[in-house]
């Protein structure tokens, strides 16, 4: 019986201290302190509430698209002025839509790099992203110079 307890309280402490070293074990810049576990968890709830956001704001945009389309098929004989609005409007929203999406799987992408322990690790050379610049922008994938470069292509 005694043996049985004290096996239950060895595995709680094991899981208790796994987390708290995946915390530890995250690459950051070379001034900077290890994550605590507070900090990383601070981090994957942003980037969680910012994801189910941006999917209703999605969900938002296809309504809206589809009521611009509707409408379009709607509107026969208006003003071709009136039309090339709408056009632009369904663009507008369809971009939108686009990037959206594209920033729920960046923010998912982040998500699975905490759980395997590569976040904060540059996706392009693989040097530190560093723990400041995530704290801004939890999404982050790549270090400033990496960011910037692609940015001037
Ligand atoms: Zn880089």
């Amino acid at each position: 019986m005694a043996e049985r307890t004290d096996s239950k309280q060895a595995t709680a402490r094991a899981e208790q201290m796994t987390s708290d070293e995946h915390a530890a074990t995250l690459v950051v810049g070379a001034d900077e302190d290890p994550w605590t576990p507070d900090e990383l968890e601070e981090v994957r709830t942003e980037l969680l509430s910012d994801a189910s956001r941006l999917r209703e704001e999605i969900s938002d945009t296809e309504t809206e698209i589809a009521e611009l389309l509707k409408s379009g098929v709607d509107g026969g004989g208006e003003d071709p002025a009136d039309t090339g609005t709408k056009a632009f409007e369904r663009e507008h929203e369809l971009s939108r839509a686009a990037s959206h999406r594209e920033t729920v799987l960046q923010i998912e992408r982040a998500l699975q790099r905490i759980d395997n322990g590569t976040y904060g690790i540059c996706e392009n050379c693989g040097n530190p992203i560093g723990k400041a610049r995530l704290q801004a922008f939890p999404r982050a994938t790549m270090c400033v110079t990496c960011k910037q470069q692609q940015e001037r292509r």
